[in-house]
């Protein structure tokens, strides 16, 4: 409950919202004004738009004021930058200095922007990649974990929502979540049922997109259907809001079956947001 009315205030207004997205991507520099009318005619009334590092947190501050009614951003710096794999990776080598001066650029573009921007992120930390490679594993968590609490810092001190990548990190993220007072939203969140009681217990929200839709993604619709029950047939987004569940679209990544092998795009919220009511109803 504490994140939707943090959310209903910072975006004055209720409906389906976009939680997490990625319009700043370059992908939508073309057509991004078309982007956000296609959303709205699919009644998605709130974008948020989450960066990956400084030029995308500069990019989605652009946006937001470029769209007020409709863009809202989230700055900060995805945990790739210290993956081996990642396209972002940026070495191990002078990361001291890199987080030091990090805080200090979110920081001010933080203070610059107060009214466009209403979240950190994203952020988090992830396993996934670092499988079969010990010695940059031990260096790639220690600095993704400095990285996260760079951020955690940040969103306590301007009382900001997170949005939280983690993926095979959930144990780990939850417990540094606790030593922090923040409100955030696990997106994509596709853990355990224990992990998603865990979580929704500390006050922590979670993010549905269309992953959830994909024929290979049966354990994340039992999570969610043992989590939720029967849901009513008339259900408004502000049902799982309550519950502290959001909807999101990740574009443009993660398409749903309508855009398969296409862009995906904030509109596409909707179809997530029917697939799991039409999917979970009485
Ligand atoms: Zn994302």
């Amino acid at each position: 409950m504490e994140i939707y009315n943090y959310l209903k205030l910072k975006l004055g207004s209720t409906g389906l919202w976009d939680t997490h997205c990625h319009l700043n991507s370059g992908e939508f520099t073309p057509d991004i004004a078309d982007i956000i009318e296609n959303a709205k005619q699919e009644e998605v009334k709130k974008i948020l738009d989450v960066a990956t590092d400084l030029e995308s947190s500069k990019q989605a501050i652009d946006n937001s004021i470029r769209f007020p009614l409709t863009v809202k951003s989230f700055i900060g710096i995805d945990p790739d930058v210290f993956i081996p794999s990642a396209k972002m990776f940026k070495g191990f080598e002078q990361s001291e200095q890199f987080l030091v001066s990090l805080k200090n650029e979110l920081s001010t573009l933080l203070e610059q922007n107060v009214e466009n921007v209403i979240g950190i992120g994203e952020t988090g930390m992830d396993y996934y990649w670092l499988k079969d490679k010990p010695v940059l594993r031990e260096n790639s968590i220690l600095l993704q974990e400095k990285l996260f609490r760079i951020h955690l810092e940040l969103a306590e001190e301007k009382k900001l929502l997170l949005t939280i990548h983690s993926r095979g990190t959930e144990k780990r993220v939850l417990e540094i979540l606790k030593e922090y007072k923040v409100l955030g939203i696990l997106h994509s969140f596709t853990g355990g049922f224990d992990e998603a009681k865990e979580a929704l217990n500390n006050g922590l929200g979670l993010g549905i997109n269309a992953i959830i839709t994909y024929k290979t993604a049966e354990n994340v619709r039992e999570v969610y259907k043992k989590l939720l029950g029967k849901i009513p047939n008339d259900a408004e987004p502000e049902w799982f809001y309550k519950k502290n569940i959001f909807f999101e679209t990740d574009a443009p990544y993660l398409s749903p079956s309508s855009l398969r092998g296409k862009r995906n795009e904030p509109k596409s919220v909707k179809e997530i947001f029917n697939f799991v009511v039409n999917n979970f109803k009485f």
